[in-house]
C-alpha cells in the first residue's frame, strides 16, 4: 500500500507524521472519507466541498488548490490499484511548537491513503440488517465539521461493539436522535415516510444522507427533516443508518427493540438497491 504525506507517495509501513504535528497533539484538524467504485471517486465533488468547508470553519489553511488535491486523490488510488474500496484525506493544522493557540507559521499537514472494501459484502450485510445500541451524544456544538476529533465517537462506538451491536446511535439530553458514531440515523414511519434529523441541527452533512434524499424523492418517497426521539423508535417500521461505508443499511434490532419484524424493511432495501445503481452509474 502506498500512502500520500506532505508531498510524497510513500510506503504505507514508512508513512510517518512529526510528534509536534498539531493533529497529533490537538487533533487539529479535519478528514473525509470518500467511496471508490469501478476505480472511480464516488461524490467526490461534494467530499471536497466538506473538507474546503471544514477547513475554512477551523481556519485551516488548503494545503493545495483543490485542482492538484484531485489529482492527488486520483494518483493514491492509481498506485493502490484499487477499484473497490475508500480513500481517506486528513489535513491538519501541521507542525508547530505546542501551544493551544493557532501558531503564526505553520504549513497544514495533509495525508491520503486508501484501502480496498467490497461494496457488495456491504449490499450482503444489507439483506441481514444489524442492531444499533443507543448512547447519549457527549460531543461539542460544531458536529457540522468534520474533525479529527472523535473521541466521543470513539468511546460511542466502542459501547456498541460490548453490547454486539454494529452501530452507536446517539441521543440529547432531550431523548432525541442526533445521529450514529459514524453514520447519519433515519427512520419510517408506518405510513411510509422517510425522517431524518436537520442538518441544521448539529450533526455531521453526511455526503449519503444528502445522495439517499435525492433517491428517496426519485423514487416518490416523501421526506421529513425533523428531530425524532428514541420513543418514536420503538414505533417505527423502519430504521436505517447511511455512510459512505456502510451505504444505506437497515437496522432490525434497536437496543432489545426488534424494528418492524425484524428484517430489513422493504423502503431501505429500494434505497440500497438505487444507492448502488447511483455508484455504478
Ligand atoms: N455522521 C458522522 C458523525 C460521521 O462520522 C459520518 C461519516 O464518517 C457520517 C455521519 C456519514 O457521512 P458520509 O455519508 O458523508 O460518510
Amino acid at each position: 500500500r502506498i500512502a500520500y504525506v506532505n508531498g510524497s507517495y510513500v510506503p504505507h509501513d514508512e508513512a510517518y507524521v512529526h510528534i509536534e504535528d498539531r493533529g497529533y497533539q490537538f487533533s487539529d484538524g479535519v478528514y473525509e472519507v470518500a467511496a471508490i467504485k469501478n476505480g472511480k471517486l464516488i461524490d467526490g465533488a461534494r467530499h471536497l466541498d466538506r473538507l474546503w468547508r471544514s477547513m475554512e470553519e477551523l481556519q485551516i489553511a488548503a494545503p493545495m488548490a483543490r485542482a492538484p488535491m484531485e489529482v492527488v486523490l486520483k494518483e493514491v488510488v492509481r498506485q493502490n490499484r484499487i477499484l473497490e474500496g475508500i480513500v481517506y484525506i486528513q489535513v491538519t493544522r501541521g507542525v508547530a511548537r505546542r501551544d493551544h493557540a493557532f501558531p503564526s507559521f505553520t504549513r497544514p499537514a495533509l495525508v491520503m491513503t486508501a484501502k480496498r472494501l467490497s461494496y457488495d459484502a456491504v449490499y450482503k450485510k444489507a439483506q441481514s440488517g444489524i442492531k444499533v445500541t443507543s448512547v447519549p451524544d457527549i460531543r461539542w456544538d460544531r458536529c457540522d465539521i468534520k474533525s479529527i476529533s472523535l473521541l466521543p465517537n470513539v468511546l460511542a462506538k466502542q459501547t456498541a461493539r460490548e453490547a454486539g451491536s454494529v452501530e452507536a446511535v446517539m441521543f440529547d439530553k432531550d431523548g432525541m436522535i442526533t445521529e450514529g458514531s459514524s453514520t447519519n440515523v433515519w427512520m419510517v414511519t408506518k405510513d411510509g415516510t422517510l425522517v431524518t434529523r436537520s442538518t441544521k441541527d448539529n450533526i455531521l452533512p453526511g455526503i449519503t444522507r444528502q445522495c439517499v434524499m435525492e433517491l428517496a424523492e426519485e423514487n416518490q418517497m416523501k421526506v421529513e427533516e425533523r428531530a425524532f426521539s428514541l420513543l418514536e423508535v420503538a414505533d417505527a417500521a423502519e430504521i436505517f443508518i447511511t455512510s459512505t461505508t456502510s451505504c444505506a443499511m437497515p437496522v432490525i434490532q434497536f437496543d432489545d427493540t426488534v424494528i418492524g419484524d425484524g428484517k430489513p424493511g422493504p423502503v431501505a432495501l429500494r434505497l440500497i438497491n438505487a444507492y448502488m445503481d447511483f455508484m455504478n452509474s
